[in-house]
């Protein structure tokens, strides 16, 4: 019995340590509260129904890929020649209706690590260095 009485001033002290003045994560909230630290979000927001989605960041089509804005009506294939300095590859797309964002860059070049790698390279005397 005594020892019950002992432990609560200790776990009243641990908890006041533990729990800090917050502010909620949620976009356009910022409402402060009382929680552990690994408490994001105040009591409205905890529940997830009341957050904001976060979407996926939609990749700017001019950096990986080209908007190829045409009317054809059947799937058909042209042939594109890549951009990358010191690259220069022709290849191959099929164009489908409606679709028009499109690779930009050869196979090769679809990751932009390979397409530093040949730009890195190049060199416009001796040309193309890689491969
Ligand atoms: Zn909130
Ligand atoms: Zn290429």
């Amino acid at each position: 019995m005594g020892r019950i009485l002992m432990r609560l001033p200790y776990r009243a002290y641990k908890k006041r340590r533990i729990e800090k003045l917050r502010i909620c994560h949620e976009p356009g909230c910022g409402k402060e509260f009382y929680g552990p630290p690994i408490a994001k979000y105040c009591d409205f927001h905890r529940d997830i129904r009341n957050r904001v989605r976060k979407r996926k960041k939609i990749s700017d089509p001019s950096v990986e890929n080209m908007l190829f804005d045409h009317s054809f009506r059947e799937v058909i294939e042209i042939e594109f020649t890549c951009p990358v300095i010191g690259c220069g590859r022709k290849f191959i797309i099929k164009i489908y209706p409606k679709q028009l964002i499109y690779p930009k860059f050869c196979e090769e070049h679809r990751s932009a690590y390979r397409r530093r790698i040949t730009e890195v390279n190049y060199h416009p005397l001796k040309g193309v260095a890689c491969n």
